[in-house]
Formats: structure tokens, sequence, C-alpha cells
């Protein structure tokens, strides 16, 4: 694939899922993880993507994060077509377009906060000098301006998660993609992120959230729903700036079966982090 065919398409949607498809084959049986799904995002959206356990959200998720190609089916990002670029192509596209907060921050144990916001940008080749000081303006924005040599034991939990959300928007990524971001916080300083999360989307990120927490959905602005690998409900609660309504209520979800997800998810982030600590090294 030509390089060309990787360049951005001015105004396109941030995310065009058309008609994909994800099986998994174990052995005999077929597994549809998703079936059919369309979506599309546009630029400052702020969604939250939920459903019950085994309905397709860590599929979609690495799907929409270039960490898992569908098996049929068309994804764009900011219009450049994905089914077709190589795995290196696709490392280059997810390192410059998504930004990752996952559950368990994934921070390396003896690091401080800003050498850890520095990573991805030694793996983009930025230098030293200029990694430093975009880390601490991430740190900044993040509210942690004051804690750029703080290691993560000499930091709250939430405090962990802003390094972490500092490590993920450091790049200028045009997605900010967190999985269960509040998982492993107390609900107060849950709601610091997701405080910090509504900032962000006012400044013009684009958010996905994925979350069996209804708590956490309500605060997207949008809710897409899975059920068995399928979108089954696409609402948008809270309207462009410009227009104001009524919310509609969020559709009621039953309780997810257990509170971890150990999916795909966790072993691509382990991937991630490894990288990162291999490239720094
Ligand atoms: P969720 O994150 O909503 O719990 P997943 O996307 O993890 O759902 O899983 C959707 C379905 O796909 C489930 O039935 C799950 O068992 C299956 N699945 C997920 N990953 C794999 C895999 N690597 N191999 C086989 N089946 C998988
Ligand atoms: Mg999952």
């Amino acid at each position: 694939m030509s390089k060309n065919a990787m360049v951005p398409v001015p105004n396109a949607p941030v995310i065009e899922i058309k008609e994909v498809a994800k099986i998994y084959k174990m052995g005999e049986t077929e597994v549809r993880a998703l079936q059919g799904v369309s979506l599309t995002i546009n630029p400052g959206e702020y969604v939250a993507i939920i459903g019950t356990s085994g309905s397709g959200k860590s599929t979609l998720m690495n799907t929409i994060g270039l960490l898992d190609k569908p098996t049929i089916g068309s994804y764009r990002i900011r219009g450049v077509e994905t089914s077709k670029l190589s795995e290196n192509q696709m490392a280059d596209l997810r390192n410059k377009e998504i930004g990752f907060v996952f559950q368990r921050f994934n921070l390396l144990a003896r690091t401080n906060a800003r050498r850890q916001v520095e990573l991805p940008l030694f793996y983009a080749g930025i230098p030293a000098g200029q990694a430093s000081k975009m880390a601490v303006d991430a740190l900044t924005r993040v509210g942690l301006g004051d804690r750029t040599h703080h290691r993560p034991d000499e930091l709250s939990g939430g405090q962990q998660q802003r390094v972490a959300i500092a490590r993920a928007l450091v790049n200028k990524p045009s997605i900010l993609l967190a999985d269960e971001p509040t998982g492993a916080l107390d609900t107060k300083t849950g709601e610091e992120v997701m405080a910090l999360f509504e900032e962000l989307h006012d400044q013009g990120m684009t958010l996905i959230v994925v979350t069996h927490d209804l708590d956490i959905a309500n605060q997207a602005h949008r809710v897409i729903t899975l059920k068995d690998g399928k979108v089954i409900s696409d609402t948008v609660r809270v309207p462009p700036k410009s227009v104001v309504g009524d919310q509609p209520p969020l559709p009621v979800l039953s309780t997810e079966n257990g509170n971890a997800d150990h999916g795909a998810t966790a072993s691509s982030l382990i991937e991630i982090a490894g990288g990162l600590i291999h490239e720094s090294a």
C-alpha cells in the first residue's frame, strides 16, 4: 500500500466502521464477536460503548484501536481505509491517531511521571529535550504540573490514571480510547478522572470510553450499546452545543458478570507497555 493511502482525508469522520464482523474460530466452532457493526464517529464526539460481558466491547475497542483487524468489513480512521494495511502501517497509524487509557493505568513502577509520559515520544523518535517539554506540558494539562518527579507509589490512584491520560495525550492523537478507565478507582477519584474527560471533550478531543458501568456511560454524550456483537442502540444524550433539548434516558442494562475485563485488551496492552519499555531501554 502506498504512503498516500495513509494520509488523512480533510473533514472525514474520525471513525467510519461499515459492516464489520469479527469471527474467532475455535476448532470447529465459530464465535461471532462482532456481526454487522456499522458506526460513524465525528471529531469531538464523546462516546460511551456499553454492553454486558461478552457483548463485544473489547473486540470493538481492539478494532477501533488498530490492535486487531476485522474479519470482514471496512474501518476508516480519518478517511484512511485500514483493512489492507500491513502490521507496520497499522502500528504507525495507531501511534499517530490513538491514545490508550487502561483500567490498571499500566505505568512503570520505578519511573517518574515525566519519564512515563516521555516514553511514547522516544518511541516516535522525538529528541529528548523536546520530549521532556512536551511531557511536562501534557502533565500540566491533566493538573499534574507539580508532580512531574513523582513515581507511581508516590501518587494516588486518580493521579496515576491522570499520568496515564497525559501519556495517552502527549502524541496529540485524534482519539482517546479508554477501557474501563475508572474500573480500578474509588467513586471519588473516578469522578475526578471523568471530570478531566469532560474538560478534554470541551477542548475538542474525540473520546471513546468502553465501560459496563452505567454511571460512567451517563457522563458521555452519546451511548452505543452492544449485544451479541451487534449495535442494539445508539443514543445521543447531549445534543451538539447549539441545540438544547431533553436528554433521552439510557437503555436499561443488566449487570455484567464479574468485574474485570481479562480479554484480548489486557494482553494487547501489556504488549504496548512492553514495547515502550523495550524501546526506552
Ligand atoms: P466484552 O469485552 O464485551 O466482554 P469481548 O469482545 O471480549 O466482549 O468478547 C466477545 C465474544 O467474543 C465473547 O463471546 C468472547 O468469548 C469472544 N472472544 C473474544 N476474544 C476471543 C478470542 N481471542 N478467541 C475466541 N473468542 C473470543
Ligand atoms: Mg471486555
